[in-house]
């Protein structure tokens, strides 16, 4: 097994607002995480470890896991699956719209990276502020990118990056922050904001529409 994928589909996606977990939803017709599922075996990949909340089951050819009780927690506990693996990738089950050829080009960009990640190039203007909501900064745009999944990994970096103590994994908002954080060289591979994570209700209804549309 040279390649494997991590695909976390254990969050209970509470802002959806929907009677189970988000990627057990229907969405055009399939589970919200049958679509991430295609994609990566159109990729290439076969292997395939799906952390999943208690109840669920995984789709058919995929290896099941307990998810965790944060995001990093449950890719801790796929990566486990895969340990074979040398390449992992991990995918977020929420993102259901992204294509085949983001997986190929982030394992690509591994070459000379400990993980590359899909990003999309930030559009918007972006400030910081206090708790006050008085604006202390505006950040350099062109500097900027919105990270999504698929992230791709050497495997031993990413073990590695996970062995943290468990107050950094509860606060970790994607898996190559952790690689940041033991010095590892992460990569950006641009992506299309077209491979949005479904998190509102009008992103649902989004991914309804184009997802509706593929054959
Ligand atoms: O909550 P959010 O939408 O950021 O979650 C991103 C992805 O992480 C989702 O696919 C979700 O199912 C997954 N997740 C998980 N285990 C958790 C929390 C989130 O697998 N404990």
């Amino acid at each position: 097994m040279e390649v494997a994928a991590v695909l976390v589909a254990a969050g209970s996606g509470e802002r959806l607002g929907a009677d189970r977990p988000k990627a057990f939803v229907v969405v055009a017709g399939r589970l919200m995480l049958e679509w991430s599922v295609a994609a990566i075996r159109a990729a290439g990949i076969e292997h395939i470890a799906v952390a999943l909340p208690e109840g669920e089951s995984a789709p058919p050819g995929c290896a099941a896991v307990r998810g965790g009780a944060t995001r990093s927690e449950s890719v801790r506990a796929a990566l486990a699956r895969v340990s074979g693996a040398e390449r992992v990738v991990v995918h977020d089950a929420a993102r259901p719209l992204v294509e085949p050829d983001l997986f190929t080009r982030c394992l690509a960009a591994l070459s000379n990276a400990d993980a590359a990640i899909a990003a999309a190039p930030v559009t918007d203007t972006v400030k910081e502020t206090g708790a006050d909501r008085i604006v202390s900064a505006t950040l350099d745009r062109s500097r900027l990118w919105a990270v999504q999944t698929p992230q791709a990994f050497r495997r031993t970096s990413l073990e590695r990056a996970l062995e943290c103590p468990e107050a950094v994994i509860r606060a970790a908002t994607d898996d190559s922050m952790l690689i940041e954080r033991i010095g590892g060289v992460v990569r950006v591979v641009e992506s299309s904001p077209a491979n949005f994570k479904v998190t509102t209700p009008h992103d649902l209804e989004v991914a309804e529409l184009l997802l509706g549309r593929r054959p």
